[in-house]
């Protein structure tokens, strides 16, 4: 007999069918890469157009095209996570091998990987996937106890002002930040908008306020995009 796993704890594992996913819809082939890496992926038309503006509109395009997606200059890998995103509702970023602990100090893929598939959640205008990969950098914080010093350089010159990444890239130099890295970082010219929104959230928090728990230490949706108009991804798996 099979063991009672959370027996006296249900979740909410009924749903209405009419919220159901058409999975008798099309698949959608979408081509990613550039020729010499190109993959190919299949996915369900409704499930991908539910996560992506930017897959609504290539695919409606007039005439067949629109069943053939191209991103040639996307990257197959951050794809893969995103596609991999849609059916499972989990940001699948982890790898083996991910710490090269060779290096002076400890680097970590994992977070190149996040920012690609953020990168890529902008293009595609999916904001479901872009708050998952924002929580995947919480839950990583919080699970290694490591706090990254040098994601401003990649995430800065390829965001928006505003963007929630943005937010919490200033937020993790607030509170996690120390002098010395400071005195170590390098400057740039395409890094100062990190450092002037880093100036005003100081200020803005203050010394007091940074002895409070930082606001990305526990789940919430205030680094996420959805808004009121669109609901959370945690309440669409
Ligand atoms: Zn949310």
């Amino acid at each position: 007999m099979a063991p009672n796993v959370g027996a006296s704890n249900f979740t909410a594992v009924r749903a209405p069918a009419a919220q159901g996913l058409d999975v008798t819809a099309a698949t959608i082939t979408v081509t990613v890469g550039a020729a010499s890496e190109q993959r190919t992926f299949y996915i369900h038309s409704g499930l991908a157009c539910n996560h992506s503006k930017a897959i609504v509109k290539l695919y409606h395009k007039p005439g067949d095209e629109g069943r053939i997606i191209r991103l040639g200059e996307d990257d197959p890998e951050a794809f893969e996570m995103f596609a991999r995103f849609l059916y499972s509702g989990k940001v699948h970023s982890r790898m083996e091998g991910d710490i090269d602990s060779d290096q002076a100090e400890v680097y970590d893929n994992e977070w190149p990987r996040l920012t690609l598939g953020w990168r890529l959640g902008d293009r595609l205008q999916s904001p479901s996937f872009k708050d998952a990969v924002v929580d995947a950098v919480c839950e990583k914080m919080q699970n290694d106890r490591r706090y990254p010093v040098s994601l401003y350089q990649d995430i800065y010159p390829h965001t928006s002002a505003g963007a929630p990444l943005r937010r919490l890239i200033v937020d993790i130099a607030v509170w996690k930040w120390h002098a010395h890295n400071f005195r170590a970082t390098e400057f740039h010219g395409s890094w100062n908008d990190f450092f002037r929104d880093l100036a005003v959230r100081q200020f803005e928090i203050g010394k007091e306020g940074r002895k409070d728990p930082a606001p990305f230490s526990t789940p919430n949706c205030i680094y996420h995009e959805h808004g009121d108009d669109y609901p959370c991804y945690r309440t669409m798996f």
